[in-house]
């Protein structure tokens, strides 16, 4: 960066030449570049020309931090390390095998997306181990001038990390997606690891934490505020409900996920007219009920469904 500064600046990696969807955060340590959330392979040209509008390079990163592994936030960590020598990634010790044999991770994305993964996600390329800074959340790392404090967050994800730097709080997924202001956040909730406590309990401790800026993956920098994460809570409650509601009246895998999406889509229209569209590249419903279905699956196998989510 030929003028280093501290804002962090959200380079929009036009998934699939949507805009809005897929933000990767980039800001200077005075060690280099920093990036959180690299996207996916398949935006990995988006991410350059990104870099290249700040008057930087792929070359200049030296610090990848993964809220998680998940394609659309990790996937093109890989070939980045691959090709940036002194760059390497954080991540939290339940993602970090996953980044260094990313064959398990794929073949279940395989599983959902079948012969779309390519043109999806493109290439995700395994992480030498030795590249990896592993993380439980709570430690303060020193990273050039700045002090990042990883947080660990689970509820969408069970190796979910926020970053803490000074008044910006990196959220990943964990802070739900807003598309818009005009947005009320929503949680995604892809299977297979949400845990409706563990979120509610993520997000506790994400606003105590008396940031400015949120920056969310989906999408971008909005301010933390209470409105952000009351909204978001409420929207997990809601969509929660509806599919355990769903559930319990016996409707099938594709009467919920109908009636799941119309619901959902209705509300975002109301919210802001452009959004429906947007909103399925950023978590398509139908994994969001997937996720759901699984969890309260699970929950009531655990004998412990009451009291949760509705
Ligand atoms: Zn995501």
């Amino acid at each position: 960066m030929t003028a280093p500064d501290a804002a962090v600046r959200t380079l929009d990696l036009h998934f699939q030449g949507v805009p809005g969807v897929i933000a990767a955060s980039v800001f200077e340590t005075g060690d280099g570049l920093a990036v959180v959330d690299v996207g996916p392979g398949s935006t990995l040209p988006e991410l350059e020309s990104g870099l290249a509008s700040l008057g930087a390079s792929l070359a200049d990163v030296r610090h990848v931090f993964l809220t998680h592994i998940h394609l659309d936030h990790a996937g093109a960590t890989g070939t980045i390390l691959d090709r940036v020598p002194g760059a390497r990634a954080y991540v939290h010790e339940r993602g970090a095998a996953h980044l260094s044999r990313p064959g398990r991770l794929l073949a279940s994305a395989a599983q959902i997306y079948g012969g779309e993964m390519d043109r999806l996600w493109g290439e995700m390329r395994p992480v030498e181990p030795g590249r990896l800074t592993v993380l439980a959340g709570g430690e303060t790392l020193r990273v050039g001038r700045l002090e990042v404090r990883p947080l660990y967050t689970p509820g969408h994800a069970v190796h979910h990390l926020a970053y803490h730097a000074g008044d910006d709080l990196f959220v990943g997924d964990v802070g739900g997606i807003r598309l818009s202001e005009r947005q009320t956040p929503r949680a995604p909730t892809p299977p297979p690891d949400i845990d409706l406590p563990a979120w509610r309990e993520s997000v506790a401790a994400l606003r105590g934490l008396g940031a400015r800026t949120l920056h969310l993956a989906h999408f971008g920098a909005s301010p933390d505020s209470a409105d952000h994460w009351d909204g978001l809570l409420a929207s997990l409650d809601v969509d929660a409900a509806r599919v355990r509601e769903g559930l319990e009246r016996g409707q099938d895998a594709e009467e919920l996920t109908g009636a799941f999406t119309r619901a959902l889509l209705d509300e975002l229209r109301g919210q802001d007219p452009e959004l429906p569209g947007r909103y399925e590249f950023a978590c398509p419903p139908w994994m969001s009920v997937q996720g759901l279905v699984r969890y309260w699956t699970r929950a009531a196998a655990r004998g412990r469904a009451t009291g949760d989510g509705g």
